[in-house]
């Protein structure tokens, strides 16, 4: 049987791809890389030559990438339930592969031996230090029994860190609200009514039925007029896998919050560290933990009066205290009396074919660059299509294609994905390919598919992460567009890009009335971009709250006392919050972020990230935001190089200087224009 996963192409057969092709093209590379390195490891010479030794190790990760990417793709746009159960069969397949390779000392001393041979090859140096990095944090060369301890810490650790998201969501889903008095309703959206009383009636019962999944409660709590209900769902919503739920303790996180903590904080001992904390930092750009607490405090210290300012006005103009379940409702209210400006109004400006265009002329004029569309390219639907980025020169330097449309089969949110790494060694160049995914409502039999601005914004970010992707110069795949990229400054390219979808020439010249074609009327224009603003201390020290919180939380545990789980986030609200909580709030029971994966000990990343990308626009902003020749510099600086230079030492070469919070504190209106000038003098 031919298997398109299998056969050597430029791009993926999309539409060949079936889901009988997935476990024997996975179980087949898999085969043959392990074959393949063991030859490798074999013939591999003491010289340590990069070319000779890494390069066929690079080799072995890219077969892997263009059997499984376009997997993991359909498995995004286009699921089924056989292609869900192929792709649930391999993933166990692949993290072992992944776990052996990571785990193998025969490939480290290799790697080792390649560092210590290399010469000038910049970013063969680079891919060496980022891969020993990562030999280190997973524990390889540490003596036999303590290795084996660190394997199972990490196995307990991912089993655990399960169960908590686990017990999230059954708590969750273990409480319902049942109402039958429609006057206890007002303000509530239309379909979360709807969808309640189809959920009495699947119970048979009368009126209405609410569950606590996320689109409820906020519906809720930012809509509803009765205050007591907003009360019910908050309450049972800030206490969900506590002690304190509702629904009782069956699904109460406390003691496995200890464990998570316990285990992070003994393997990173394991392996040389100090705490946690440090263990997450010693693969992200921020330099120490020091540095990311000075970093959250100075924010803190410089947002709170405003926060402060922000509630003051919230309760003068709902003529009472606020209880932390009315912040939502009230704030909405206002938001809608100070800018009036609805996504209906929006919408019919920003049709996305304009959209598209607008983008494609600004990345033109801004760096350069033609897009053109390619057709008769494979895709998975109808839909999609395919573009080429070309230099002025007209040669191509990367593609994307893109999948716009909300469907059935598709995953939710909005995300850039690699399709080919950027590669270019042994006679072989080959250009980036990236995928652009968004959930947009589709065209209609009447309509064109129309965006609210939060959409441009998701359009223009996800672009920034392509950007990221295609433009990369760098030769080697691991190391190349967001590959060896920190997570606190991957969303840097992303962020900047969402800037030009603020400003009036950008914005003319993406928008045109889908019936009379005129642009976003200046009136509608100005009270968009006044309301981007709006609350911005209070989100500020929200977001801030959480960051310290899990900082201090992973730096500060100790295995003696335990984490003191309720006394540091007492301690941290103490500091930066301004919504007064109830004694009741359990929030870090349900927080996600931090003790189901990902984001442990490195939740700062959202505002370590923004703060570049603002710092990154206020040179735009100074030298004009089409300045080719500092688009130039950004590209060159920033987009190109991928995991090769550190982003700190990228960044001043970009800037001219480190990054400061100034201009982030300024584009939230936190900070006045005047202020800054006067403290920049
Ligand atoms: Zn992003």
């Amino acid at each position: 049987m031919s298997n398109p996963l299998l056969d050597s192409h430029d791009l993926p057969s999309f539409s060949q791809i079936r889901p009988e092709h997935v476990e024997p093209a996975v179980r087949r590379v898999l085969d043959d890389n392990r074959a393949r390195l063991n030859e490798i490891l074999a013939g591999a010479r003491d010289d340590g030559d990069f070319a000779h030794s890494v390069l066929p190790l690079e080799e072995l990760g890219e077969r892997l990438q263009q059997a499984w990417s376009p997997v993991s793709h359909l498995h995004g746009v286009a699921n089924s339930p056989e292609l869900r159960e192929a792709y649930n069969t391999c993933l166990p397949l692949l993290t072992r592969y992944q776990t052996e390779l990571a785990q193998d000392e025969r490939v480290y001393k290799l790697y080792r031996r390649a560092a210590e041979c290399n010469g000038k090859d910049r970013a063969a140096a680079r891919l060496l230090e980022l891969a020993l990095r990562d030999f280190h944090l997973s524990g390889v060369d540490l003596p036999d029994d303590r290795k084996q301890r660190f394997k199972a810490m990490m196995e307990e650790l991912a089993q655990v860190q399960a169960n908590f998201d686990q017990n999230v969501l059954d708590s969750m889903a273990a409480w319902t609200h049942h109402e039958t008095n429609a006057d206890h309703l007002g303000g509530i959206p239309a379909a979360t009514l709807e969808q309640a009383a189809a959920l009495a009636k699947e119970a048979s019962e009368a009126g209405w039925l609410f569950r606590l999944d996320q689109p409820t409660y906020i519906a809720v709590v930012t809509h509803a007029d009765n205050r007591d209900l907003r009360h019910r769902f908050y309450r049972a919503w800030s206490t969900r896998a506590s002690e304190r739920a509702e629904t009782g303790t069956e699904f109460d996180n406390s003691d496995i919050i200890e464990k998570i903590l316990a285990l992070r904080h003994e393997a990173a001992e394991l392996v040389g560290f100090d705490n946690f904390a440090e263990y997450s930092l010693a693969s992200k750009m921020a330099g120490s933990v020091a540095e990311v607490m000075a970093f959250l405090e100075e924010l803190a210290d410089r947002s709170h009066a405003a926060a402060e300012h922000e509630l003051q006005e919230l309760e003068r103009f709902a003529g009472q205290a606020l209880a932390a379940w009315d912040i939502a409702y009230y704030s909405e209210k206002l938001r809608e009396e100070r800018y009036s400006v609805s996504d209906d109004e929006l919408r019919p400006y920003f049709p996305l074919d304009r959209v598209i265009d607008g983008l494609f002329q600004l990345v033109a004029r801004v760096y350069g660059l033609r897009i053109e569309q390619r057709e008769g390219v494979d895709t998975w639907r109808p839909e999609v299509c395919y573009y080429e980025l070309l230099n002025t020169d007209g040669d191509a330097v990367g593609s994307f294609y893109t999948d716009l449309f909300a469907r059935k089969d598709k995953r939710n949110g909005a995300w850039m994905d690699e399709c080919l790494n950027r590669r270019d060694y042994g006679g072989r160049t080959q250009i980036p390919v990236a995928h652009l995914v968004c959930n947009f409502a589709g065209p209609t039999a009447t309509k064109p598919c129309l965006l609210n601005h939060d959409e441009v914004l998701t359009l223009f970010h996800e672009f920034g992460h392509t950007l990221h992707h295609v433009l990369t110069r760098v030769a080697y795949p691991s190391v190349a567009g967001i590959n060896g990229v920190p997570w606190d400054a991957v969303e840097l390219p992303s962020q900047f890009m969402e800037n030009f979808a603020w400003e009036p020439d950008v914005v003319r010249s993406i928008s045109g009335h889908y019936q009379t074609d005129k642009p976003l009327p200046a009136e509608l224009l100005d009270k968009l971009r006044a309301s981007r603003v709006f609350q911005a201390g209070m989100q500020m020290v929200r977001q801030l709250e959480f960051a310290i919180f899990d900082m201090r939380l992973h730096a500060e545990f100790d295995p003696r006392r335990g984490s003191r789980l309720d006394r540091v986030l007492e301690e941290v609200r103490k500091r930066v919050a301004v919504v007064r909580y109830p004694e009741y709030n359990r929030f870090a029971h349900a927080f996600a972020h931090i003790f189901g994966g990902g984001y442990a000990a490195g939740y700062y990343s959202y505002k370590w990230a923004e703060v570049l990308a603002a710092d990154a626009w206020s040179a735009f902003e100074a030298a004009g935001i089409f300045d080719a020749e500092l688009a130039q510099r950004f590209r060159q600086q920033i987009l190109e190089v991928g995991g090769t230079v550190e982003v700190g030492h990228a960044f001043e070469a970009f800037r001219g200087r480190p990054a400061r919070v100034e201009p982030l504190l300024q584009q939230s209106g936190i900070l006045s224009a005047e202020e800054t000038a006067a403290g920049a003098a």
